[in-house]
């Protein structure tokens, strides 16, 4: 008698995906056991994750770094595919990044030891918030004596500590010599460049959203964080490499999930070009911002709806976007473009250049993705980044000339850039957004409640046969909840989910 194999349908050939298909097809016996495929709803594999080439550079539209080297299942792929090294130029960020140079509104270069004490603020407070050994001074340990311990949000203790500093360094002269900035209103836009950047670390619009006691659960990877030389996407290509060919199927949209019917095939997927499949077991690894429009009435993704705790996680968590935006540059009187960090004038201020737009003055720099590179990039988070989507190239390129003529003494000429490539993960429906965060009022247990299979434990009391078990798994970065927000994170979700099965078939 044939019997059929139990079949498993992976929603989504990012890492998450990937990496759950590279497990069960790889494990002896699994792949003679099951019948697997994946359904991606776009035309390539990596999701998230998106090499390519930007006026001959290599560049990546998604994620970048390797966030720290030691002990990432991400380096350990890198290095023993041989992925580390090429001889095509690529955005890493090299020596450049070491070196920046941090300009006020209005074109003041500033003495790295006016900024530097800011600096150390911002860094003390992020590692007293994240349980890291603080290099304390006497300011430094000032400063953390002040700050309420009860904070909610990292916004509020980090603003808290900047309010405790001004009150503990008020004696020292208010005035500088930088055109007509204060001393105080300096210090702030300095400030506020680095919370931009911890913004975009994070993808949330604004730090008041963020929770403060999340930052203690998340684990950073020790070691260097670099990027990859052959490309992100090498990484993808080396797990997909072992699957053969068909296997995983491009153009597949899910529109809906049946789940929770009672025969041998109890998952039916509905695609959007009306077809259908079914399946044992689903693994669904589609974004955060994917599964909250999906729980919207207007989509109802899952028939039956998800229980209670599942829709508030997915509702409660952060979900935000960041975009990245690569312009060519055209002319730089053939000087060097520096690493420039940009400190402006805070919302406001009678004395903002109102030239410059107010999309960009959240960001915090711009630099070459290598040093001499004629491509330089700026990251957007938020507000911004959703805002820069719907621009046409022409705006966003004169923006930037406006911007970066303000900061850099470019003679009375304005710097011209050439192409633009802008990302635009917000608006894409197969993302709507770009990686999660532990907003204010949910936590990371949300994050395992989304990462519980579903149907939920059965009652053995309960005289109803029942349903057949793990029919839907979660998988994908927001269900990690010491690594989200990264490829790593994404990774090992997959892992767990096919961990999961194969132990449910005693592989
Ligand atoms: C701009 C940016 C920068 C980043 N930088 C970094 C970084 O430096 N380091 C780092 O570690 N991480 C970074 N990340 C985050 C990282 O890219 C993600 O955490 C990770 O790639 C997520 O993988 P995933 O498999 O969970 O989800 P995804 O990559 O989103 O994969 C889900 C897949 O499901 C598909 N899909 C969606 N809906 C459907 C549907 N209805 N039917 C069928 N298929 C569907 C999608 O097309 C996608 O291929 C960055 C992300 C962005 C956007």
């Amino acid at each position: 008698m044939v019997t059929k194999k139990p079949r498993i349908v992976i929603i989504g050939a990012g890492m998450a995906g990937l990496a759950a298909a590279n497990k069960l097809y790889t494990c002896p016996i699994s792949n003679t056991l099951f019948d697997l495929s994946i359904v991606e709803g776009g035309d390539r594999i990596g999701g998230r994750i998106n090499s390519s080439e930007f006026c001959g550079d290599r560049i990546e539209q998604g994620a970048t770094w390797i966030h720290g080297i030691e002990g990432s299942p991400i380096h350990k792929i890198a290095q023993d595919s041989n992925l580390l090294h090429s001889n095509q130029p690529w955005e890493c960020m090299d020596e450049i990044y070491d070196d920046p140079i941090t300009v006020a509104e209005g074109g003041h270069v500033l003495n790295p030891s006016f900024v530097e004490p800011i600096s150390t603020l911002f860094k003390s407070l992020m590692d007293y918030i994240q349980g890291k050994d603080v290099q304390e001074n006497g300011v430094i340990s000032e400063v953390l004596k002040f700050c309420n311990l009860k904070n909610l949000s990292v916004g509020s203790f980090l603003r808290q500590g900047l309010e405790a500093y001004w009150s503990i360094t008020k004696d020292e002269k208010g005035v500088t010599n930088v055109g007509n900035w204060s001393r105080k209103s300096l210090e702030e836009a300095i400030f506020a460049m680095h919370e931009s950047i911890q913004r975009t670390f994070t993808s949330t619009n604004n730090l008041c959203n963020l929770d403060y006691s999340a930052e203690r659960v998340y684990i950073m990877f020790p070691g260097e964080e670099i990027t990859i030389a052959k490309g992100y996407s090498s990484v993808i290509d080396a797990l997909a490499s072992v699957l053969p060919v068909g296997m995983i199927q491009f153009g597949r949209k899910v529109e809906r999930i049946e789940w929770q019917v009672e025969s041998s095939r109890p998952v039916k997927l509905h695609f959007s070009d009306g077809t259908t499949l079914s399946a044992n077991h689903v693994i669904v690894t589609v974004s955060l911002g994917v599964l909250k429009s999906g729980i919207s009435e207007e989509l109802n993704m899952f028939n039956p709806p998800l229980p209670n705790s599942k829709n508030q996680a997915i509702s409660k968590l952060g979900y935000g976007v960041v975009n990245k935006v690569f312009l060519e540059l055209s002319s730089f009187q053939d000087k060097k473009f520096p690493f420039l960090q940009m400190a402006f004038h805070q919302t406001g201020s009678l004395q903002s250049n109102p030239k410059i737009p107010p999309w960009i003055r959240r960001t915090s720099f711009i630099c070459p993705i290598y040093s001499n590179s004629r491509t330089v990039l700026s990251w957007f988070t938020g507000q911004e980044a959703i805002g820069i989507e719907s621009l046409t190239e022409e705006e966003i390129k004169s923006g930037f000339s406006t911007t970066v003529s303000n900061f850099l003494s470019t003679n009375g000429n304005e710097l011209k850039f050439g192409k633009v490539l802008r990302t635009q993960w917000g608006t894409n429906p197969l993302f709507l957004g770009s990686y999660s965060y532990i907003a204010v009022g949910s936590s990371p247990d949300d994050m395992d409640t989304l990462a519980e299979p579903l149907p939920e434990i059965i009652n053995l009391s309960d005289s109803s046969p029942p349903s057949p078990p793990l029919q839907i798994l979660f998988a994908g970065e927001a269900t990690h909840r010491t690594h989200y927000s990264t490829t790593h994170g994404a990774y090992f979700s997959g892992l767990r989910e096919a961990n999961r099965l194969l132990k449910h078939y005693n592989c």
